[in-house]
C-alpha cells in the first residue's frame, strides 16, 4: 500500500509565488522556502482561493522517451535499450490550469501525461539504490510534443520545447512508491489514456541514476517518466486532464495562434 506523507503546492501568496503545505483538511500552511531546502511554516495560513503555479522551478526538465512498450509500438519505435533523455526548456512550463498554445510551424501536437519525479537533493553519479534518496515526490505532466515536427527534425528540441509545452502539477507529492499508479488523460471528459506505471520499461530508480551519471541533478530538477499508449492530438478549445492516483488531476486548455 502506497504510503503519502505530505503535500505540497506553489501558489501566489501576497503577490508573491511561495510553497505550501497542503493537508488533507485544513488551510494550506505557508512555507519559508522551497521544502526540498529546508522551508518550515511560517504560521501564515492561505486562503482557500489562491492562484496555483508550477509546483517547482526546475534548472532542467528531463524527458524519457518511449518508455512504455505499448506506446513505442503505436508509434512504430523499437523499444529503446538504454532510456532515451531528452530536455524540454524551463520556458515550456506551465502552471496548473493554464493554456497550452499550438505553434503555427506544426500541424500536429500530441497530448503525453506522464508521471513526474522530483529532484529533492544534488545527486551525481547515483546507483539506482541510491536514487531513492534523492527523490523528493512526484508531480504530473504532460510532455507536448509537435509530432511532425520530431520526425522532421530527427531531433526532439524544438518539437518538445515550444513555450507552454510543459503543463506541470498542481501539487508534489511525497509517495513511499510510485511504481504501481494509475494514470488516465481525458480530453474534454473522454479517456485516451489509461495506464499504470507498473508498466515502465525503465524503472524510477533507474532513469533518476540514469540521468545522473552524464548531469548533475539538482533540487527542484524534474525527470518526466514517458507515456503510456493512447497518445493523440490536440486541438483548439481542448479542456484536458491529467489523473495519477494519490498525486491528484492536472487540468489545462488548449488554444489555436495568440
Ligand atoms: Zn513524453
Amino acid at each position: 500500500m502506497t504510503e503519502i506523507s505530505s503535500r505540497y503546492a506553489r501558489v501566489l501568496y501576497q503577490g508573491q509565488p511561495s510553497y505550501v503545505l497542503v493537508p488533507p483538511t485544513g488551510p494550506a500552511q505557508v512555507l519559508t522556502a522551497a521544502p526540498w531546502v529546508g522551508g518550515r511554516p511560517s504560521g501564515a495560513e492561505l486562503a482557500a482561493n489562491a492562484t496555483m503555479l508550477c509546483p517547482a522551478t526546475p534548472s532542467k526538465i528531463i524527458g524519457i522517451g518511449r518508455n512504455y512498450r505499448k506506446h513505442a509500438e503505436e508509434l512504430k519505435n523499437e523499444v529503446p535499450e538504454q532510456p532515451l533523455m531528452f530536455f524540454k526548456p524551463p520556458s515550456s512550463l506551465v502552471d496548473p490550469g493554464g493554456t497550452v498554445q499550438l505553434p503555427p510551424e506544426s500541424e500536429r501536437v500530441d497530448y503525453e501525461g506522464e508521471l513526474v519525479v522530483v529532484i529533492g537533493q544534488r545527486c551525481r553519479r547515483v546507483s539506482p539504490s541510491e536514487a531513492q534518496a534523492a527523490i523528493f515526490g512526484y508531480s504530473i505532466a504532460c510532455d507536448v510534443t509537435a509530432r511532425d515536427l520530431q520526425q522532421k527534425d530527427k531531433q526532439w528540441t524544438r518539437a518538445k520545447g515550444f513555450d507552454t509545452f510543459c503543463p506541470l502539477g498542481p501539487f508534489i507529492v511525497q509517495l513511499s512508491d510510485a511504481s504501481r499508479l494509475g494514470l488516465q488523460l481525458l480530453v474534454n471528459g473522454k479517456i485516451c489514456q489509461d495506464g499504470s506505471t507498473a508498466d515502465m520499461i525503465f524503472d524510477i530508480p533507474t532513469l533518476v541514476s540514469y540521468a545522473s551519471q552524464s548531469m548533475t541533478l539538482e533540487p527542484g530538477d524534474v525527470i518526466l517518466t514517458g507515456t503510456p499508449e493512447g497518445v493523440g492530438p490536440l486541438k483548439h478549445g481542448d479542456a484536458v486532464s491529467i489523473r495519477i492516483e494519490n498525486l491528484g488531476e492536472l487540468t489545462f486548455g488548449v488554444t489555436g495562434q495568440p
